[in-house]
């Protein structure tokens, strides 16, 4: 019911109604098709999305003791407020190191723009830093190590193709 929760007076839209433009987009096309160049999914989602999303400013919502921010589930604070220990991961110490090469400029140029780097960016990015991490550990010794580094290269390429 696209009209049923319209506002008469004012003719905008209501909170949960979803627009008629997205309620009227073709929902029969269901051939796969390229994710590359944005977003190519469902009408439906956008439908669903629409339907439960909520106010950031709802007062339904908890929020953090500390800055009024919306909590997280189970805890009164947010996530800049919640200090628990984060379990540390090979993952999440590839991506730590990874940033920090990144911004003293360490990370070479001639690795980082070349197809094979920007490629795994679909890659989640657990195991993505982690082979990044290996790619650029390996880069410097390319030349005395073939072999290393054709594993590194291999390691990542698979990740690629497993995506
Ligand atoms: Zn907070």
């Amino acid at each position: 019911m696209a009209t049923k929760h319209n506002n008469k007076q004012t003719g905008r839209l209501s909170f949960f109604q979803v627009p008629a433009n997205i309620l009227a987009m073709e929902t029969t096309d269901t051939a796969p098709r390229s994710r590359v160049g944005g977003w190519r999914g469902h009408p439906n989602s956008i439908a669903t999305l629409h339907k439960y999303r909520v106010s950031l400013a709802s007062p339904a919502l908890r929020r953090c003791v500390r800055c009024r921010q919306v909590a997280m589930r189970g805890i009164a604070l947010c996530r800049v407020h919640d200090t628990r220990k984060r379990q540390d991961t090979p993952g999440r110490m590839a991506r730590r190191v990874l940033a920090q090469m990144d911004r003293r400029g360490l990370l070479p140029a001639e690795l980082v723009n070349t197809p094979g780097w920007r490629d795994m960016a679909p890659v989640a990015w657990g195991t993505r830093d982690r082979l990044r991490l290996a790619l650029v550990l390996a880069w410097d010794s390319r030349d005395s190590e073939p072999l290393a580094w054709a594993r590194a290269w291999r390691a990542a390429r698979e990740a690629v193709r497993g995506v």
